[in-house]
């Protein structure tokens, strides 16, 4: 949608320039001929039917029937959607603009999707999770810079107070986040660390006088860094924080109780003015997602009410006194890390979007594009070259494949949210890592590819490849690293592992290794024992198979090398030595879950 406004169907005025009229030719390159306007001269364009799209003839698939069973329910919505900015030209992005007219649109988007499509975003996170997750892939369509705006709007700085405070903080604050009037932040990076966030340094401090919270920015290590929607829109930010409490440590020294959350008012609610003691500057213009003002904040002696911190899992009393349900500050924050894990189930499902638009253009170009042909015969569609298959079509079956890979996670994660089950709560966390990861991984790699698949046209920006790279580059790095998230998977297997030699139970989702460690590890591998013939190599048990007994290997030759290690290097030394390997257990890992999700929904 983006590009259509831009694209060269648009009227004579735009045709006027030798530029836009070249624009417009090549943009006929992505239509089907049924499609195409009929345009004075265009008709040399007009490919000659070949052998590839004549073969193609007979492909027997009924589209309807699988598009609604793909999409489900939130067909409806999504449709909904697409015609409400279909319908409004000025609301969609153009190919070229500057950051700063970027970053408003972005805004009068998300505006209009909630005050004029009536769209409920935060009601949806709450109470159909689903649902909103489609709405976010469907904004996406638009422009990713919506998609992330929006996430960071109700994902993170509405997710926080959902899933962080408690009763009085929805009362406050839920209406008017959903209803965009409080604009808000989710302030947890600093400029020092990112990924370790247990080491972060802004500190709140209690005031047992005043009742209040004192924010502050100790050095310049800990002012937060790349905080969306802070440059301009938003009036307020749940900000990370070390909370202390002075005179309650050993020896009358203040006591630190690790990281906590806190509604930090930020700009003024009725002129927008940035309050006295927050310095707000700009994070600049970036590779991709302009349209996203993520800026820096630092703060010095900012006083907010006790009210303001996030206590679902950590309270202040008016006389200073800590309780907690959670008995230690590691339980305390991963419960609140945990609960956060909405924001990676969003960018997993928008990544699986963002590779469907991208192989829909690749698959697409490739079936219209003719080059070259057997002597004196017509050209043949680029696609029915070989290598140009084994570009595309892996990737178009993964593209199902990740779809109903998230499909599973986000069931899943609405279960967790309906029964607050920890063991639910503990496979969410790890399978929201391990797809998160891997989805967004593949999706970057595939977005070059299909490049690469469009020729010199792929290159052009209107034809999308330039910004959907550019958005989802940073998916691979935000709401956890890649590389990190990773750890936290091939972490989890070896407790499970190490459960299981103690004689405790795998959890539901890894009930395979279960099976599959005792079914392997005393068997020889099953590629190779087993015969070749097609039927066996085709048959999905026999892949499943085989996906599940690498990962056992992996298991079980990682936790050998660990503990041979451990003794030398001690526990970070050993997880070092091991890092690809432990990767590449992970990696194996999600594969197996994904193939899995596959082969059950391929027989439904
Ligand atoms: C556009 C954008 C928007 C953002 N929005 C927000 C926001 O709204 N709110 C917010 O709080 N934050 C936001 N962030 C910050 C983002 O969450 C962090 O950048 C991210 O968590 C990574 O942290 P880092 O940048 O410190 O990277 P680092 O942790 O410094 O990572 C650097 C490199 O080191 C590697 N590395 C780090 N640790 C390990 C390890 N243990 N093992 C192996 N390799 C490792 C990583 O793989 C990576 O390649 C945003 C960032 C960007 C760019």
């Amino acid at each position: 949608m983006a590009t259509m406004s831009r694209s060269g169907y648009g009227s004579d005025d735009e045709d006027s320039t030798p530029a836009m009229r070249r624009l417009r030719r090549l943009s006929l390159h992505l239509l089907q001929p049924s499609d195409r306007p009929a345009p004075e001269g265009a008709n040399s364009l007009v490919p000659a039917a070949c052998a590839g799209r004549r073969r193609a003839g007979g492909l027997d698939a009924d589209a309807a029937a699988l598009t609604a069973y793909l999409r489900g329910r939130h067909r409806a919505t999504q449709d909904r959607l697409y015609r409400f900015f279909v319908e409004r030209p000025e609301l969609h992005t153009p190919v070229e603009l500057p950051m700063a007219a970027h970053r408003e649109l972005c805004f009068r988007q998300m505006a209009a999707l909630v005050r004029e499509a009536g769209v409920r975003p935060l009601s949806l996170m709450a109470d159909d999770p689903d649902e909103y997750f489609a709405v976010m892939e469907a904004v996406g369509g638009l422009d990713i810079s919506l998609a992330v705006k929006f996430g960071v709007q109700y994902s993170l700085w509405g997710g926080s107070i959902i899933n962080l405070g408690t009763k009085k903080h929805r009362e406050k604050y839920f209406d008017k986040i959903d209803n965009l009037d409080y604009p808000g932040c989710f302030a947890m990076t600093e400029l020092h660390h990112g990924s370790n966030v247990q080491a972060l340094q802004t500190t709140a401090t209690f005031d047992s006088v005043t009742d209040e919270f004192i924010i502050d920015t100790p050095n310049d290590g800990a002012i937060k860094w790349w905080i969306g929607n802070s440059a301009l829109h938003g009036k307020f930010a749940t900000v990370f924080a070390r909370l202390i409490l002075p005179l309650q440590g050993k020896g009358g020294e203040p006591a630190d109780m690790g990281i906590h959350a806190f509604i930090v008012p930020i700009r003024d609610l009725e002129t927008h003015a940035v309050l006295p003691g927050i310095e707000i500057n700009d994070c600049g213009h970036k590779i991709g997602l302009n349209g996203v003002d993520n800026g820096a904040l630092r703060f010095r002696s900012v006083r907010i009410p006790r009210d303001n911190l996030l206590n679902r899992f950590g309270d202040v009393a008016r006389d200073g006194k800590y309780t907690s349900s959670l008995p230690t500050i590691n339980k305390r924050f991963a419960a609140t890390l945990g609960e956060l894990v909405g924001g990676r189930v969003s960018l997993a499902y928008s990544s699986v979007g963002i590779l469907k638009v991208a192989v829909t253009i690749a698959v697409r170009y490739a079936l219209l594009r003719q080059q070259f042909g057997p002597p004196k015969q017509p050209e043949i569609s680029v696609l029915d070259y070989q290598s140009h298959q084994h570009k595309l079509m892996p990737m178009l079956a993964s593209a199902y494949a990740l779809h109903f890979a998230r499909r599973y996670l986000v069931d899943k994660y609405s279960e967790m949210k309906k029964t607050n089950d920890e063991d639910i709560s503990a496979d969410v966390h790890v399978l929201s890592s391990g797809l998160k990861s891997y989805i967004t991984s593949y999706t970057a790699k595939s977005i070059s590819i299909c490049r690469e698949s469009c020729g010199g046209h792929g290159y052009a920006a209107v034809n999308r490849f330039g910004g959907l790279r550019n958005d989802h580059d940073i998916f691979q790095t935000f709401e956890g690293d890649n590389t990190v998230l990773l750890q936290q998977v091939a972490g989890d297997l070896l407790k499970q592992y190490q459960q299981k030699f103690k004689g405790g139970t795998l959890s539901v989702t890894w009930n395979y290794l279960r099976d599959s460690m005792s079914t392997y590890l005393s068997q020889p591998n099953p590629v190779t024992a087993r015969w070749e013939g097609e039927d066996h190599l085709r048959d999905p048990k026999f892949q499943l198979d085989a996906f599940r007994y690498r990962t056992s290997r992996l298991l079980h030759s990682v936790a050998a090398r660990l503990q041979k290690h451990m003794k030398t290097l001690g526990g970070f030394g050993a997880w070092n030595r091991c890092l690809n390997h432990l990767l590449t257990l992970a990696e194996s890992h999600v594969e197996a879950v994904i193939l899995a999700r596959f082969i059950e929904a391929v027989k439904r």
